[in-house]
This record gives C-alpha cells, sequence and structure tokens, in this order.
C-alpha cells in the first residue's frame, strides 16, 4: 500500500507530476477531498502532499498570504502514505489505533521552530519549509489537537523577505 515518492501527481489537479512536497500529520486526511474513507490512525508516518509547480504557487499564497492553507482542495487520493500492513490489522482482533499524538507533537513542535526561525532575522527557512509548518499548525488547530494559537492566525508574520 505504498504509493512511492517520486512518480505521484500533484495532489490539487491530479494531473501534473508533484515538484515540491510538504508533509502533514495523518489526521489532516480529514480535511481533505476523498479523505474520509482513509483510516488515518493507520497510516505510519507523515502523509506527502506533492504539488505542481503552477500549484505551488496557488499554495504558497494561501498559506503566506491569505493565511489559510490548501488542505479542503487536495485530494486524498493522491497523497502518499504507508498504511500500516493489512495482516497486521486482520490479526490483531482488538485492533487499537495507532496513537498520532505523539508525532501530532512532534510535527508541532518543528513547525514552530521554524516559524521562530523565519520570525528571527538570522534565520531564513526555505519557502517549503514554512508552508509545511503553517501547514501542519492550522490543520491541527482546525482538527482541535492544537489550541487555535495566535501565532498561526495569519501568515503575515512568519512571511520570508521577499
Ligand atoms: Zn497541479
Amino acid at each position: 500500500m505504498y504509493a512511492g515518492l517520486t512518480h505521484t501527481p500533484c495532489c490539487l489537479c491530479g494531473r501534473e507530476d508533484a515538484a515540491t512536497r510538504i508533509e502533514v500529520p495523518p489526521r489532516a486526511l480529514g480535511l481533505m477531498e476523498n479523505g474520509d474513507p482513509i483510516s488515518w490512525r493507520d497510516v505510519v508516518g507523515t502523509v506527502s502532499l506533492g504539488f505542481c509547480e503552477s500549484d505551488w504557487e496557488l499554495v504558497r499564497d494561501l498559506v503566506l498570504d491569505l493565511g489559510t492553507h490548501p488542505l479542503s482542495r487536495c485530494n486524498a487520493a493522491h497523497v502518499s502514505l504507508d498504511l500500516r500492513a493489512d495482516h497486521e490489522a486482520l490479526f490483531t482482533a482488538t485492533k487499537e489505533a495507532t496513537d498520532q499524538t505523539e508525532l501530532e507533537a512532534r510535527r508541532a513542535e518543528r513547525a514552530r521552530e521554524t516559524l521562530a526561525a523565519a520570525a528571527n532575522e538570522s534565520g531564513s527557512p526555505e519557502e517549503r519549509a514554512l508552508v509545511e509548518a503553517l501547514v501542519t499548525l492550522r490543520a491541527l488547530a482546525e482538527l482541535g489537537v492544537l489550541d487555535t494559537a495566535d501565532d498561526i492566525g495569519s501568515g503575515t508574520d512568519a512571511n520570508p523577505a521577499e
């Protein structure tokens, strides 16, 4: 069930090859188009979203300029993820959900570090990392995992020098 990381389509248009990728916690699947049938608790690791060059422009506008995230426009059928082996699910009578909270806490912490680095003149995280950080925090806030933190309400504070 591994979709592979190299030749996956853009999760916005589904046509072009993905040129830029960001990773989000599996729970974010719930915010995506067609995300409902995927059991996010069974995903191992993060979910990788690819965007083609032209859609990446849209994504960075949404995230960095408009203070939102692109997940509702992403097709979950086009993301890359790693599901727990099916046989494991079969043989586990009382199937326990993978605890996602640790991964979410780790991703959130890393995202905050990226934002802190962006706010600091001396640090300049790459734009991709900044977008990933903001999408991660906004998605987790929207899903009720994080309190809606004031530092993610708008992308303006975290804009890279342009
Ligand atoms: Zn595209």
